[in-house]
């Protein structure tokens, strides 16, 4: 056995989406890797030593949380208000978005920042420059970056050229790397093909954003629409743009089927998208606050997971988030959300938050676990630990911030 110093923390409850609630609780961590798992006096058991135990007995111990779709690169901007038009919107983030290296720098800073202190221990953060992903490697935060690439009509081929120009410059391992091709109202068909043709050849991972609104399906049905409008005031329109007469998934089905997606929102799908979107391995990250800060109501995450789905949960960037939120880029704000809007079910929820966001980003889902082996990215939430009620339901009914404790501690 190693010599080095082993820490046990003793909670009033711990748990994980694999496991049931065990109360009281404790997790023992050696070398920054759980040992042991399970109830105080088992884990006292298989550990033999008290020498350094925290007591956190009014605290629910959970792995950290998996953000499957953000833009931290927009955190310096803070929450925006929404007064329904989408495209007057877009511009003005476009306005707000970080212009040089130091202030972007400054912005993902701010983000990996937040999101460890709100218990996030893996991201799939969407990028619009090589600097973003090289601020969040530095930083330590697990999980994948993926490049935006654009590019529309007579744009399609300078945007694979910026997409190839920026991969030269990167010197990142293709496991912590994806594409973005952003979505079908901002990147053609070309430019589609293009990063399904490197994600094979480099093995990088690929999201994109996709059936978000109805504005998106307007423009790819018969290209009109305030879409139209927002690309022509960008000075991005051409009439080689044409309408495909398609819903966006139906559009996006040669490339589904060609590799395995990670589709942020999917917010208007009917059964056969599901269907198609099951069958094809792809992931879904559903994005609460923002679809309904957006309007977007009655997702079909539900339908979606017993179709086979794999839904995980996202937040979007930090500009959607309420202004009275004290942890913005909080996993647990999404689960709370849902919990208290739909009552779906806390374990549920866990899965959503944990395992199921490790596997769209191409990860091993115990890494988001307690199980003995895995390096100890852990949180703590209060909870009354004399309160009877499913202490996993009573941090979705409180409104306590969340703790990053363990490995990740180091790192705050
Ligand atoms: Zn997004």
């Amino acid at each position: 056995m190693s010599n080095l110093q082993i820490f046990t923390y003793e909670a009033g409850a711990i748990t994980d989406a694999v496991s049931q609630v065990i109360r009281p609780g404790a997790v023992a961590i050696q070398g920054g890797e759980i040992i042991s798992f399970g109830d105080q006096s088992q884990v006292r058991r298989e550990v033999g030593s008290r020498e350094a135990v925290r007591q956190l007995g009014n605290y629910l111990i959970l792995p950290q949380f998996v953000n499957a779709h953000a833009h931290l690169d927009l955190t310096s901007v803070g929450q925006m208000s929404y007064s329904g038009a989408f495209v007057q919107w877009l511009q003005s983030v476009m306005n707000a978005r970080p212009q040089t290296d130091e202030a972007l720098n400054a912005s993902m800073q701010k983000g990996v920042c937040a999101s460890a202190k709100a218990g996030v221990g893996w991201i799939g953060d969407v990028v619009n420059s090589p600097g973003a992903i090289a601020a969040r490697s530095e930083a330590k935060l697990a999980g994948i970056s993926f490049l935006e690439c654009f590019g529309m009509g007579m744009g399609q081929e300078e945007g694979c050229l910026r997409l190839a120009s920026q991969l030269q410059d990167l010197d990142a391992s293709a496991n912590q790397l994806g594409l973005q091709p952003h979505a079908p109202y901002s990147a053609g068909h070309q430019v589609y093909q293009r990063a399904v043709d490197l994600a094979i050849q480099f093995e990088f991972r690929l999201s994109t954003h996709l059936a978000e609104s109805k504005m998106e399906e307007q423009f790819l049905v018969d290209a009109s629409g305030p879409i139209v409008d927002h690309l022509k005031a960008i000075g991005k329109w051409d009439t080689s743009i044409k309408a495909s007469g398609l819903h966006p998934v139906d559009w996006m089905k040669p490339y589904l089927k060609k590799a395995e997606w990670l589709l942020a929102h999917c917010n208007y799908v009917d059964d056969d998208h599901i269907k198609l979107i099951a069958d094809c391995g792809a992931s879904v990250a559903y994005c609460p606050i923002a679809s309904d800060y957006f309007g977007h109501h009655h997702h079909r995450y539900r339908d979606m997971m017993a179709a086979g789905v794999n839904v995980c949960l996202g937040t979007d960037s930090i500009l959607c988030q309420p202004r009275n939120e004290f942890q913005p880029l909080s996993i647990l704000a999404q689960m709370r959300h849902l919990y208290r809007r739909d009552r779906t079910s806390p374990r549920v929820l866990l899965e959503l938050a944990t395992i199921n966001g490790c596997r769209a980003l191409g990860l091993d889902p115990s890494l988001a676990t307690l199980q003995p082996g895995v390096q100890a990215r852990m949180c703590a939430v209060p909870i009354d630990p004399d309160n009877s009620n499913d202490p996993l339901a009573q941090v979705l009914e409180n409104d306590y911030p969340v703790r990053s404790i363990g490995f990740s501690e180091t790192l705050l």
